[in-house]
C-alpha cells in the first residue's frame, strides 16, 4: 500500500475527509500525514488523527505563517504538541523567501526551534524550500534552510525535502545531509524532474500529494487528493522501469 507522506486535509470541511479517505484507499493509498501549518492547524491534524486511524499528524508553524517570532510559549505548546501519540513528524516547518513572506531572521529563528523540538521526541522533519521566485539564480531559502539543518544535525532524525522541484544537485545535497526527497504531482509533468527522479535512489524517495483545499478550482473532481499518490508512484515506477508493488509499505 502506498502512503501519502504530506497533506493538509485537516483543512477540508470535515464532511469532506471520509470521501477522501474512501477514495484514497481505492487508489491503494492506506496511510495519510496530515500537516499543521499553524499552532491551531497542528491541533485540528492532531484529532484528525485520533479519529482516523490510518491517518497520522505531523506538528509545526509553516514559515509563511509566522506573524511574529516564534514565542516560548508557541514551544512550549509545540512540544507538547510533538509529544501526542498520533505525532509522527515535525511538519509543516521550513524557510519561504516569496516576497511577501515574514521576516527572514523569524524564518531561520523558528525553524531551528522547532528542529529542536523534533529532537526531543526524535521526530522525522519534513520541510518546505521555496526561493523568491522572481530570482532562481541565488537560491538563498536553500542555503540558509540546508545550513540550519546541517548545523544542528537534523539528518539524524531523517525525514524528506517536502514537494521536490530542483535539480540533481540540490537533490545530491538533501540526501547527503541525511534526507529523502518527496516527489509530488509535479514529477507528472516536469521532464527535468523525471531526470532527477530516475536518478535518486528508490529507497530515498518517498511521495506526497500536499492535498489543501483548492476552492480556485472550480470543479471539485480535479482537487489534489491523497488517492492522487497513486500517480505519482506510477510515474515514478515507469522513470525507474520496476513494478509499482516496489513502493509498498514505504515509510517517511
Ligand atoms: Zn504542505
Amino acid at each position: 500500500m502506498l502512503i501519502d507522506i504530506h497533506t493538509h486535509i485537516q483543512q477540508h470541511d470535515p464532511s469532506e475527509v471520509d470521501g477522501m479517505i474512501q477514495r484514497a484507499k481505492e487508489a491503494g493509498v492506506s496511510t495519510i500525514i496530515a500537516a499543521g501549518t499553524t499552532i491551531e492547524d497542528s491541533k485540528k491534524a492532531i484529532a484528525l488523527a485520533e479519529t482516523y486511524s490510518n491517518i497520522f499528524a505531523g506538528v509545526g508553524i509553516h514559515p509563511a505563517d509566522l506573524e511574529a517570532p516564534i514565542s516560548r510559549e508557541d514551544i512550549n505548546t509545540l512540544n507538547e504538541l510533538a509529544g501526542h501519540e498520533r505525532v509522527i513528524v515535525m511538519s509543516e516547518i521550513g524557510i519561504d523567501f516569496m516576497p511577501k513572506s515574514p521576516d527572514h531572521d523569524w524564518q531561520e529563528e523558528a525553524f531551528a526551534a522547532q528542529i529542536e523540538i523534533a529532537r526531543n521526541h526524535n521526530l522525522p522533519v519534513v520541510f518546505h524550500i521555496r526561493e523568491h521566485l522572481d530570482d532562481l539564480t541565488r537560491f538563498e531559502a536553500r542555503s540558509a534552510a540546508l545550513s540550519i539543518l546541517a548545523d544542528l544535525d537534523a539528518g539524524e532524525l531523517g525525514g524528506a525535502a517536502h514537494y521536490f522541484q530542483g535539480d540533481y544537485d540540490y537533490a545530491r545535497k538533501v540526501l547527503d545531509l541525511g534526507f529523502k526527497i518527496s516527489f509530488a504531482k509535479p514529477l507528472l509533468r516536469s521532464p527535468e524532474l523525471q531526470e532527477v527522479a530516475k536518478r535518486v535512489p528508490l529507497d530515498s524517495i518517498v511521495l506526497e500529494t500536499d492535498s489543501y483545499p483548492q476552492p480556485f478550482k472550480k470543479n471539485r473532481a480535479r482537487w489534489t487528493e491523497p488517492k492522487d499518490t497513486r500517480q505519482v508512484a506510477e510515474c515514478l515506477a515507469q522513470l525507474k522501469n520496476i513494478p509499482l508493488k516496489q513502493f509498498h509499505n514505504r515509510n517517511v
